[in-house]
Protein backbone atom coordinates (compact mmCIF):
# COMPACT_ATOMS: atom_id res chain seq x y z
CA UNK A 1 0.00 0.00 0.00
CA UNK A 2 1.77 2.95 -1.39
CA UNK A 3 -1.11 5.84 -0.27
CA UNK A 4 -0.01 7.82 2.98
CA UNK A 5 -3.78 8.59 3.96
CA UNK A 6 -4.71 4.73 3.12
CA UNK A 7 -2.11 3.75 5.76
CA UNK A 8 -3.79 6.25 8.15
CA UNK A 9 -7.20 4.70 7.30
CA UNK A 10 -5.43 1.10 8.07
CA UNK A 11 -4.32 2.20 10.95
CA UNK A 12 -0.80 1.54 9.88
CA UNK A 13 0.01 5.30 10.14
CA UNK A 14 -0.42 7.71 13.20
CA UNK A 15 -3.49 9.96 12.87
CA UNK A 16 -5.20 12.14 15.62
CA UNK A 17 -8.68 10.93 14.30
CA UNK A 18 -11.81 13.38 15.05
CA UNK A 19 -14.46 11.80 13.12
CA UNK A 20 -15.64 8.76 11.34
CA UNK A 21 -18.67 8.33 9.51
CA UNK A 22 -20.37 7.09 6.51
CA UNK A 23 -17.28 6.04 4.56
CA UNK A 24 -15.74 9.25 5.37
CA UNK A 25 -12.52 9.96 8.01
CA UNK A 26 -11.42 13.49 10.01
CA UNK A 27 -8.00 13.67 11.57
CA UNK A 28 -5.68 16.76 12.19
CA UNK A 29 -3.54 18.20 9.66
CA UNK A 30 0.08 17.15 10.65
CA UNK A 31 1.08 21.26 9.48
CA UNK A 32 -2.09 23.16 10.47
CA UNK A 33 -2.58 26.43 8.74
CA UNK A 34 -5.24 27.61 10.80
CA UNK A 35 -6.22 27.26 14.53
CA UNK A 36 -8.15 24.24 13.00
CA UNK A 37 -6.91 22.33 10.61
CA UNK A 38 -8.72 18.95 9.87
CA UNK A 39 -8.68 16.83 7.00
CA UNK A 40 -11.95 15.01 5.80
CA UNK A 41 -11.26 12.42 3.41
CA UNK A 42 -13.26 9.11 2.08
CA UNK A 43 -12.45 5.90 3.31
CA UNK A 44 -11.74 4.47 -0.11
CA UNK A 45 -8.85 5.24 -2.47
CA UNK A 46 -9.69 8.09 -4.63
CA UNK A 47 -6.83 9.73 -6.02
CA UNK A 48 -7.97 13.28 -7.18
CA UNK A 49 -11.52 15.02 -7.46
CA UNK A 50 -11.11 14.09 -11.22
CA UNK A 51 -11.52 10.04 -10.68
CA UNK A 52 -15.06 10.73 -9.12
CA UNK A 53 -17.66 9.03 -10.20
CA UNK A 54 -21.45 9.35 -10.42
CA UNK A 55 -20.94 6.33 -7.59
CA UNK A 56 -19.48 8.66 -5.68
CA UNK A 57 -21.67 11.34 -4.81
CA UNK A 58 -23.80 9.50 -1.85
CA UNK A 59 -19.67 9.45 -0.51
CA UNK A 60 -18.54 12.97 -1.15
CA UNK A 61 -22.25 14.20 0.14
CA UNK A 62 -21.01 12.25 3.48
CA UNK A 63 -17.95 14.21 3.27
CA UNK A 64 -19.30 17.72 3.06
CA UNK A 65 -22.15 16.83 5.79
CA UNK A 66 -18.72 15.22 7.64
CA UNK A 67 -17.17 19.14 7.25
CA UNK A 68 -20.42 20.36 8.86
CA UNK A 69 -20.03 18.48 11.69
CA UNK A 70 -16.94 18.56 12.68
CA UNK A 71 -17.19 22.97 11.85
CA UNK A 72 -19.46 22.84 14.83
CA UNK A 73 -17.32 20.41 17.05
CA UNK A 74 -14.69 22.98 17.07
CA UNK A 75 -16.93 25.92 17.42
CA UNK A 76 -16.87 27.29 14.15
CA UNK A 77 -20.61 27.24 12.67
CA UNK A 78 -20.94 30.76 13.78
CA UNK A 79 -17.85 32.76 12.83
CA UNK A 80 -17.28 30.64 9.47
CA UNK A 81 -14.53 28.45 8.53
CA UNK A 82 -13.70 27.26 4.69
CA UNK A 83 -13.44 24.04 2.94
CA UNK A 84 -10.39 23.25 0.59
CA UNK A 85 -10.15 20.73 -2.38
CA UNK A 86 -7.13 20.84 -4.03
CA UNK A 87 -6.65 19.40 -7.41
CA UNK A 88 -3.15 18.34 -9.08
CA UNK A 89 -0.16 20.51 -9.98
CA UNK A 90 -2.02 24.16 -10.52
CA UNK A 91 -3.71 23.68 -6.92
CA UNK A 92 -0.77 22.42 -4.81
CA UNK A 93 -2.17 18.96 -4.30
CA UNK A 94 0.72 16.69 -2.28
CA UNK A 95 -1.24 13.88 -1.28
CA UNK A 96 -2.87 12.21 -4.21
CA UNK A 97 -5.86 10.64 -1.88
CA UNK A 98 -9.03 13.41 -1.94
CA UNK A 99 -9.20 14.97 0.95
CA UNK A 100 -10.96 18.37 1.83
CA UNK A 101 -9.20 20.95 4.25
CA UNK A 102 -11.49 22.26 7.17
CA UNK A 103 -9.74 25.70 8.01
CA UNK A 104 -11.01 27.56 10.71
CA UNK A 105 -10.20 29.66 13.99
CA UNK A 106 -8.77 32.49 12.32
CA UNK A 107 -10.08 35.24 9.39
CA UNK A 108 -9.46 34.00 6.06
CA UNK A 109 -7.90 36.01 2.57
CA UNK A 110 -9.45 36.46 -0.03
CA UNK A 111 -8.53 35.53 -3.36
CA UNK A 112 -6.50 32.67 -1.88
CA UNK A 113 -2.97 31.88 -2.76
P1 LIG B 1 -2.69 18.96 -0.16
O1 LIG B 1 -1.50 19.86 -0.30
O2 LIG B 1 -4.01 19.60 -0.44
O3 LIG B 1 -2.50 17.66 -0.92
O4 LIG B 1 -2.78 18.60 1.38
C1 LIG B 1 -2.08 17.55 1.98
C2 LIG B 1 -2.11 17.82 3.46
O5 LIG B 1 -1.76 16.63 4.15
C3 LIG B 1 -1.13 18.90 3.92
O6 LIG B 1 -1.84 19.95 4.56
C4 LIG B 1 -0.21 18.15 4.89
O7 LIG B 1 0.18 18.93 5.98
C5 LIG B 1 -1.09 16.98 5.31
N1 LIG B 1 -0.38 15.79 5.78
C6 LIG B 1 0.69 15.19 5.19
N2 LIG B 1 1.05 14.11 5.90
C7 LIG B 1 0.19 14.00 6.94
C8 LIG B 1 0.04 13.10 8.03
N3 LIG B 1 0.86 12.05 8.20
N4 LIG B 1 -0.95 13.32 8.92
C9 LIG B 1 -1.78 14.38 8.78
N5 LIG B 1 -1.70 15.26 7.77
C10 LIG B 1 -0.73 15.09 6.87
ZN1 LIG C 1 -5.29 6.36 -0.66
Amino acid sequence: MECLFCKIVAGKIPAEIIYRKNGVLGFHDILPQAPVHVLLIPEKHIATLNDLTDDDQDLMGALILGAREVAAQFELSENGYRLVINCNEDAGQSVFHVHCHVLGGRSMHWPPG
